[in-house]
């Protein structure tokens, strides 16, 4: 997986519910259906990412490990899997 494929898979671009193509208001225009508490979770999960990637930058990598797992319950994204599966290799280099 590359960078490209992370970032063209991070955010919800069709509804669930109709498939219509979401804009950038937090409710479907065709059906409703509201994602104020998922697109919330998504900001958090990235906020979680960057601080992740802080942490690990910063020489804490059992908080940084622990920030992506939070990334990764909040939205199940890609570039937070890769996170998280690199800083577990950074602390267990015999795992490689
Ligand atoms: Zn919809």
């Amino acid at each position: 997986m590359n960078i490209d494929t992370v970032n063209a898979t991070s955010t919800t671009d069709r509804c669930p519910t109709c498939r219509a193509r979401l804009s950038l208001s937090p409710v479907c225009g065709r059906c409703g259906t509201d994602f104020v508490m998922t697109r919330h979770a998504q900001a958090q999960a990235k906020q979680q990412v960057t601080h992740a990637i802080r942490q690990l930058l910063c020489g804490q990598p059992l908080q940084a490990a622990a920030s992506a797992r939070a990334a990764w319950l909040l939205d199940c994204q890609p570039l937070a899997h890769v996170v998280s599966r690199m800083i577990d290799r950074r602390l267990s280099p015999s795992n490689e």
